[in-house]
């Protein structure tokens, strides 16, 4: 049974899987929850990470887990330890959506995609009263104090609930919703959001006509890069201005940070990740036989076409000793000049500092007004650590507005 009267109200506003998340957790302890939302259906954003499979989260051993969050790992480790990444799976499976592990160790529902998971959520959030204002666009406060919100057409709504969490997300990908106009809102009361950046998105370099020209949206396969002493091995693209992929999102923030610092940032690939230096040396040290450069690469070092093009965009005048060949093959080197803009990231950095929030995630500034998800001040590559600091986030901000309003959380209560 609820604890609480239903009289006690909590507005949401963002009908991401942050919002969403912390209106389950609030309706199931008997709050009167309303979850407004911009667009015209919830979860957009969430339907679209479900394209690429939806990477829910991920098995590696929480420890290792953790570190993803670099420097809001100290604030966040609490947060997902409350609710790990089994939880997640459980909760997906409890949604008749069974997961499982693939083969780099990330969890993806089995249907690998996230319409049919948002449909039960949505079906399960109606069955225990959570309501929605759809097309309400969220303005601010007004003099009284009350949550100001356009409708669809324009007109002014308020509302003055006992509680508000505010889940309305980065500024990626803004035609799905989150724009990041939220940050005046809250700058002209004094927070000092951090300035939003992309994140997990891809990097531009000054490619030469062949390379633009010939390979453009190929992948490179089975590579390595290194930058600042990370290495990380996967995939990548080639675009027309630049380079994107799995392997350059999870260098990206480091990246970032160094071309805004020094205006370029050198990321060496390693063509061949599977053979040593030496191996490779050997190798190479075959006799040509007049091969061409191109011919005895593909041969002697396994390389295709655009491996060779990369090579020269890295040393237009390729060694011909064995030796230095092969260290280029190891470390090619290419200069980002820039990052590609938020709106074409997948994610945001940057956001409502954690030094504005106490630990349950209200701001210390507005007192009853909570935060989560994305539009809070961490990072993480890609691989399920979004999803599940997102999901993490809401929870927290919910169990922290139970205790803001002195219900005992029955999950907390019954799970010690
Ligand atoms: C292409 C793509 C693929 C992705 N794939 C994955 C993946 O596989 N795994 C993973 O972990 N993560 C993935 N992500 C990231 C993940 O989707 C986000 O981290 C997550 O959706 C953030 O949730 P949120 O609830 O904080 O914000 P959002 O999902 O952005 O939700 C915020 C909501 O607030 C609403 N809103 C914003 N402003 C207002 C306003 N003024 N008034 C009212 N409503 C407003 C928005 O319309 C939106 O519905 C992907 C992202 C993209 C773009």
């Amino acid at each position: 049974m609820p604890l609480t009267s239903p009289t006690r109200q909590a507005a949401i506003i963002g009908g991401g899987p942050a919002g969403l998340f912390a209106a389950e957790t609030l309706a199931r302890e008997g709050l009167g929850v309303t979850v407004y939302e911009r667009m015209p259906s919830v979860g957009r954003k969430f339907l679209m990470a479900g394209r690429g499979g939806l990477n829910l989260t991920h098995s590696e051993d929480l420890g290792r887990f953790l570190t993803r969050y670099s420097q809001a790992q100290p604030i966040l480790t609490p947060l997902i330890e409350a609710f790990r990444p089994e939880d997640l799976r459980a909760w997906c499976e409890g949604l008749g959506q069974e997961t499982f592990v693939g083969s780099s160790g990330r969890v993806f529902p089995k249907a690998f995609k996230a319409s049919p998971l948002l449909r039960a959520w949505l079906a399960r959030l109606e069955s225990i009263g959570v309501r929605f204002a759809l097309r309400h666009t969220w303005q601010g406060w007004d003099a009284d104090g009350a949550l100001a919100f356009t409708d669809a057409t324009g007109q002014p709504v308020t509302t003055k609930p006992d509680v508000t969490i505010l889940a309305l997300g980065g500024a990626s990908w803004p035609r799905l919703g989150s724009d990041g106009s939220w940050t005046s809102i809250l700058g002209a009361k004094g927070i000092a959001v951090a300035p939003l950046r992309p994140a997990n998105m891809g990097f531009t370099l000054p490619w030469s006509e062949v390379m633009r020209s010939r390979f453009e949206g190929e992948p490179l396969k089975r590579i390595a890069l290194t930058f600042e002493g990370a290495t990380v091995k996967g995939e990548a693209i080639v675009t027309a201005d630049g380079i994107e992929g799995g392997a350059v999102y999870a260098l990206s923030g480091k990246l970032r940070n160094a071309i805004e610092r020094q205006g370029s940032a050198t990321l060496h690939l390693d063509l061949r990740p599977d053979l040593s230096q030496e191996a490779l040396t050997k190798r190479l040290s075959a006799p040509r036989k007049g091969q061409s450069a191109s011919t005895f690469l593909r041969k002697a070092a396994g390389l295709n076409p655009l491996g060779i093009a990369l090579l020269r965009e890295s040393a237009p005048q390729l060694p011909m000793e064995a030796e230095p060949l092969a260290r280029l093959i190891k470390a090619a080197q290419l200069t980002l000049t820039g990052t590609k803009p938020l709106e074409r990231a997948i994610s945001t950095a940057g956001g409502i500092p954690f030094a504005a929030l106490n630990g349950n995630l209200m701001l210390t500034k507005l007192p009853g007004v909570f935060a989560a998800g994305e539009m809070l001040d961490w990072e993480a590559p890609t691989g399920g650590y979004l999803l599940q600091a997102t999901f993490a986030t809401g929870c927290a901000a919910a169990r922290g507005v139970l205790s803001f309003l002195q219900i005992p959380d029955a999950a907390l209560t019954s799970n010690p």
